[in-house]
């Protein structure tokens, strides 16, 4: 098989290095892909959201089936692009149709299909310009702290959590008003915070039947302690201790099986991964998001814990008998480090040449950021790499991942050194 993913960040490389892997997989192509992901395959220069070259990609490359990384392209519609052409038609695209990706693309559509099928979520309502005096008297009947959420797609940044009730007064007033988020923040769901410990479980669906993928912990933040701005992510830990089994059965009774038979009921097919963020409040799952691709950098813990052919379950995805294939996962421990640029995530240092990356003695190295220029690897991304490290146990995984994110070098490089020490 010929496979296209789209994507370029650490999240794309893990997905090449798993596919690549595969004796079902002949050619493996990546769109626009990174300087590392041309070690599992051919990079195409083709940007995420440009279908038409994507097409002329999977015609001229024979491309037998389409892993579609990061959302946007889903939420644009890449799928239904692919069911209405009649040379793609045929051609399986991994990730939902964009009715199915409002799961993501949409607070408001998710909180309102959470609603609907009894997902345990925090309380919330939703409000537009129209509706602004009605969201301030909301306020403050919900506690603080209160949660913002644009809309839309907002790059990760639409979530604000504000201490006060004039904070988040001005705050929605500056979404609803002043397009804080452009469009994406047209629309504000006002919502409860959650106090907990945040995790998320992965789910792969072909529309009918599921298998839960290891779950992850992400950290956020980009200060040790977990401080500072908020980034898309320092690093990942999987297994995550506190997800037990029974934990899981409750995520599996009151998320997994009400989000599908709830798609399924509603009509909307849905071929791909569903993330599933959670808060753990008290031993009881909440949900706080629902995104319509895997996590990143959690992807970089969770794929070395498949011991199954990656391509196998994703063709089961395909061809609607993911029930038939086997998902053996590992019992050992994956913890992600993430190296990033200086600076980040403000305005951050570019084209800094990375060296040491021989040095990695007990992790795989994920590239993010980076691009060749002649024999020199350039950090070229906010985040520039993923050091995932697959040990026996948790405290061996942190440690040899730390270590070996510390033998690279390039100007600027900033990682935390505290990744996955809290579950200890
Ligand atoms: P989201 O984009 O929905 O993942 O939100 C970004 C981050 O904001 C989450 O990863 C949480 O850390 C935090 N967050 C979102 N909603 C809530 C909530 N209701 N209560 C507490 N924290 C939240």
């Amino acid at each position: 098989m010929n496979i296209l993913i789209l994507g370029s960040g650490g999240r794309e490389s893990a997905f090449a290095w798993k596919l690549a892997q595969s004796p079902k997989c002949s050619k493996l192509f990546i769109a626009p892909g990174n300087a590392g992901t041309g070690q599992y395959g051919t990079n195409v220069n083709i940007a995420v959201n440009d279908f038409e070259s994507i097409k002329q990609c999977v015609l001229t490359n024979s491309i037998d089936l389409v892993l579609v990384g990061p959302e946007e392209p889903l939420v644009r519609g890449i799928h239904d692009f692919f069911l209405a052409d009649e040379q793609l038609k045929n051609v399986p695209v991994i990730g939902p149709q964009a009715e199915g990706a409002q799961l993501e693309g949409s607070k408001d559509f998710s909180k309102q299909f959470m609603e609907r099928h009894n997902i345990p979520a925090a309380t919330s309502k939703t409000f537009t310009r129209d509706t602004l005096q009605e969201g301030f008297d909301y306020l403050p009947t919900i506690g603080l702290p209160i949660v913002l959420k644009a809309d839309g797609l907002a790059a990760g940044k639409g979530v604000l959590i504000c201490l006060t009730v004039q904070e988040a007064q001005q705050e929605l007033i500056e979404m609803l008003t002043e397009a804080k988020f452009g469009d994406a923040s047209s629309k504000v769901v006002v919502e409860q915070f959650l106090q907990g410990i945040e995790l998320s479980v992965f789910v792969l669906t072909d529309g009918n039947n599921y298998k839960i993928l290891p779950s992850a912990k992400d950290y956020k933040r980009i200060g040790e302690g977990d401080t500072g701005l908020n980034t898309g992510g320092m690093g990942s830990v999987s297994p995550v201790p506190f997800a037990d089994a029974e934990f899981i059965k409750k995520v599996e009774d009151r998320v997994i099986i009400p989000t599908i038979e709830g798609l399924k009921q509603e009509g909307i097919p849905y071929k791909g991964f569903i993330f599933i963020g959670l808060m753990n409040c008290g031993g009881d799952p909440y949900m706080i998001e629902y995104n319509c691709r895997m996590g990143d950098p959690e992807t970089e813990s969770v794929l070395p814990r498949i011991e199954s052919d990656f391509v196998e379950l994703l063709l089961g995805v395909a061809e609607g008998n993911l029930n038939e294939k086997e998902l053996i996962i590992s019992n050992k421990v994956a913890a992600t480090v993430v190296c990033v640029a200086g600076g980040y995530p403000g305005e951050y240092l570019k084209n800094k040449a990375i060296s040491g990356m021989e040095n990695v003695r007990g992790s795989h190295v994920f590239q993010a950021g980076t691009t060749q220029q002649g024999e020199d690897i350039l950090a070229t991304g906010g985040r520039v790499l993923a050091i995932t490290s697959l040990q026996d146990n948790m405290f061996d995984a942190l440690q040899q991942a730390t270590a070996d994110a510390s033998r690279i070098y390039y100007d600027g490089c900033y990682f935390r050194k505290d990744i996955g020490f809290d579950l200890i």
